[in-house]
C-alpha cells in the first residue's frame, strides 16, 4: 500500500528516536539496569518472607520510590560498585546504610499516606529519609553521630529534598516541637522501646522498630496507636541493626 511506504520512514525515525532517547537515560543513570535488578529482588524477597512480614507484594509506592532514589550517591564512593547490591555497607563512623530490602519492607509496614509527617531515628546515610521524603508530605530525621548527620543534611539538600528537615541529637526523646507524628521509624535496635516515641505518635500511628539488646536477637517490630491510645504490637522478622546509642 502506497501509505505504507511513506509511514515506514517515519517508523524508522521514531525506533531512532526511542534509541537516543534511551541511550541517554542509560548515559545519565549508568545504574539504571542494576537498580531495576534490585527491585526485582527485593520483589522476590518479599514473596519469601511475606508469611513472617504480612506483606507478600510490596505497594507500587513503596517500589516506585525504591526505583527513583539514587542509592549509589548515598554510599562512600569505595563501595559505588556495591550501591545496588542488596547488602547493607559501611558509611563510616561505625555505622551502616541498611540493606535495600529491608529499608522497602520497613518503609511498607509504615503504610504512609501523602499527607504525613514522618519522624526517623538514625539518620545515617539520609537514605532512608528520602525513600520516605518520595511518599510523605515531611519527614524529620535525627541522627546522633554530627558529621554523619551533617554529610546527610548536606547531601539531601543537594539532591534537592525539601521535605527533610535533619537535626543532630539524640532521637531517644524524639522530637516534640514536631510530634505528634503519623509515623515513627527507628533504624538502630533499641534495648526496649523509647516511651516517648510512642507518646509523639498519633492516633492511628505506626511505628517500626528494631528491638533487642546488644546480646539478643533483635527483631523488627510494627506498633499501632488505637484511637483510645492502647498500643498492639506485632513482631516481625529478625534483623541486625546498629544500636541505639544515648547522649549521655
Ligand atoms: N537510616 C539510615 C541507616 C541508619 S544506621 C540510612 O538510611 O542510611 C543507624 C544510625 O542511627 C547511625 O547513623 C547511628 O549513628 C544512629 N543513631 C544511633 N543511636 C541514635 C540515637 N539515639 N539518636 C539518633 N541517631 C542514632
Amino acid at each position: 500500500m502506497p501509505s505504507d511506504t511513506k509511514r515506514r520512514p517515519i517508523l524508522r525515525t521514531l525506533g531512532l528516536v526511542a534509541a537516543l532517547v534511551g541511550g541517554s537515560a542509560q548515559a545519565q543513570d549508568p545504574y539504571a539496569r542494576e537498580r531495576a535488578a534490585l527491585l526485582k529482588e527485593i520483589e522476590a524477597m518479599a514473596r519469601d518472607t511475606g508469611a513472617e512480614t504480612g506483606r507478600v507484594i510490596f505497594s507500587a509506592r513503596v517500589m516506585g520510590a525504591m526505583a527513583k532514589v539514587p542509592r549509589h550517591r548515598f554510599v562512600p564512593a569505595l563501595y559505588g560498585q556495591l550501591a545496588y547490591a542488596n547488602r547493607p555497607l559501611p558509611i563510616g563512623h561505625g555505622q551502616t546504610i541498611s540493606q535495600p530490602y529491608i529499608v522497602a519492607l520497613m518503609t511498607e509496614l509504615l503504610d504512609t499516606k501523602a499527607g504525613d509527617a514522618v519522624l526517623e531515628i538514625g539518620t545515617g546515610s539520609g537514605y532512608q529519609a528520602a525513600i520516605l521524603a518520595e511518599l510523605v508530605h515531611q519527614v524529620y530525621s535525627i541522627e546522633i553521630i554530627e558529621p554523619v548527620g551533617k554529610n546527610a543534611a548536606a547531601l539531601l539538600q543537594q539532591l534537592g529534598y525539601k521535605n527533610i528537615e535533619t537535626r543532630i541529637g539524640d532521637g531517644y526523646n524524639g522530637w516534640p516541637e514536631h510530634a505528634p507524628f503519623d509515623a515513627i521509624i527507628v533504624t538502630a535496635a533499641a534495648a526496649r522501646v523509647p516511651p516517648a516515641l510512642v507518646a509523639q505518635l498519633k492516633p492511628g500511628g505506626r511505628m517500626v522498630i528494631p528491638v533487642g539488646g546488644e546480646n539478643e536477637v533483635q527483631f523488627l517490630q510494627v506498633m499501632v496507636k488505637q484511637a483510645d491510645g492502647s498500643i498492639s504490637t506485632q513482631r516481625s522478622l529478625p534483623v541486625r541493626f546498629v544500636p541505639l546509642t544515648r547522649s549521655n
